[in-house]
């Protein structure tokens, strides 16, 4: 019998969630690239998904990877023991935070992360009434699921959870829906998988008042928005408000996988009593993530990388002026550029990884390909970036039109 290839062994025994994965064999990664076993290099424009923010394998966090790992891994559940990368990390991000976003609970995953902060929000307030928005990404257990607001996604997995009510992102009708039987608002500062949405100021402010008018808790998810990626530390600076509870995950574990939702000592508190152990992880805040975490924030922090977002963001739309799109989004080191159809911008991918240039769709807008390279990328890189989208572009509209002359 022959050897098998690992690319069947992929097909064959690893769990395939989409009908066409990218199936590339990565065998090393350094800053903002990647090689395959070809030795071929790969530009990263999407940081794995927004993980990578300070690039990958950061000697600083290798380094604190491996000397967290010698010292201990797994000790006991969370919460029970002290462990200090833990408390170490917890306190360098809530010296980051406004004073009331100060208690962290570490979870595995963004997802969890939600799942938490919704347990959070109903134990508070003791009300289940849920606000969400269309478009909104929360992770896909059946908790974070059901606030999805995208019916294809959801359909097969029902029943989810009852009470929860959609609303268009940036639309003012949901203000009258916040009452005083709402737990809590749940909403991304900036809406990712929609193509990459802002919010207008006046409309979050607007939130922010209605649920403090009806003792409601704002959750605001920074899982994709969070670490730099909009120009500020946190995407919500930029807009004059604090939220209750804020979810952090991707960026948080510097490679690692790493989740948390972040209020108040006293709104935390009440996962204490009545029940006690209101929320448990055997693996939270695992002692390596944290490690690995803390020195990547560390290095995103010492090196102000968040600061010249703005300037990098504003070259990608001068260079990026290709006929073939029709629409760009951008907020931060973030952007989407639309193409006339899904099919139009698969093709426009593959030939961007053709060429060296590793990039996707957004989830609810296929005609939309995703930018979020790592905040560490240099004007040049950025350049080089632009260049390969550009020529990739071309190749791909001569294609089409000898297809369809
Ligand atoms: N929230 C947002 C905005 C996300 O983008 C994601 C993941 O893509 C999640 C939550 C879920 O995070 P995870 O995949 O770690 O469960």
């Amino acid at each position: 019998m022959g050897v098998i290839s690992n690319r069947q062994l992929f097909l064959n025994h690893v769990a395939q969630t989409s009908p066409a994965p990218i199936g590339l064999e990565m065998v090393k990664a350094a800053g903002i690239y990647l090689w395959d076993i070809q030795d071929k290099r790969y530009i990263d424009l999407i940081s794995g998904f927004s993980v990578c923010n300070i690039g990958h394998s950061h000697p600083d966090v290798v380094r604190a990877v491996q000397q967290q790992a010698a010292a201990y891994m797994h000790l006991i559940v969370y919460g029970e023991f002290i462990e200090s990368p833990q408390t170490a990390y917890a306190k360098l991000l809530t010296d980051h935070l406004p004073e009331t976003l100060n208690c962290v609970y570490f979870t595995n995953s963004g997802a969890e992360a939600t799942e938490g902060a919704m347990k959070l929000a109903k134990r508070v307030t003791n009300r289940s009434k849920i606000i969400a928005f269309h478009h909104a990404y929360h992770g896909s257990t059946q908790g974070a699921l059901s606030l999805m607001g995208d019916e294809y996604f959801k359909n097969a997995f029902r029943p989810l959870l009852p009470d929860i009510h959609h609303f268009q992102y940036n639309d003012p009708a949901v203000l009258d829906a916040i009452d005083a039987t709402t737990a809590c608002v749940i909403l991304e500062t900036v809406q990712a998988e929609s193509g990459v949405t802002a919010p207008d100021a006046g409309w979050l402010q607007a939130i922010r008042q209605a649920c403090d008018k009806h003792c409601s808790l704002l959750i605001l998810d920074e899982i994709q928005a969070g670490f730099g990626r909009t120009g500020t530390l946190w995407a919500f600076e930029q807009y004059g408000i604090v939220p209750d509870i804020l979810l952090l995950g991707k960026a948080l574990g510097g490679g690692m996988p790493l989740g948390a939702f972040i209020a108040s000592h006293s709104l935390m508190q009440t996962l204490t009593y009545d029940p006690v152990l209101g929320h448990i992880t055997t693996f939270g805040g695992h002692p390596v993530s944290c490690a690995a975490g803390k020195a990547a924030l560390e290095v995103l922090l010492a090196g102000k990388l968040y600061e010249s977002v703005r300037e990098k963001e504003k070259l990608l739309w001068e260079q990026l002026n290709h006929p073939s799109i029709v629409s760009k989004k951008s907020a931060g080191l973030w952007m989407s550029l639309c193409f006339a159809s899904p099919e139009y911008n698969q093709a426009v991918v593959h030939q961007c990884i053709e060429n060296g240039l590793i990039t996707d769709w957004f989830l609810f807008k296929p005609d939309h390909l995703r930018i979020a390279p790592p905040l560490i990328c240099t004007r040049e890189d950025i350049l080089d970036i632009c260049r390969i989208l550009m020529s990739s572009m071309e190749e791909v509209a001569q294609k089409f039109q000898a297809s369809h002359p």
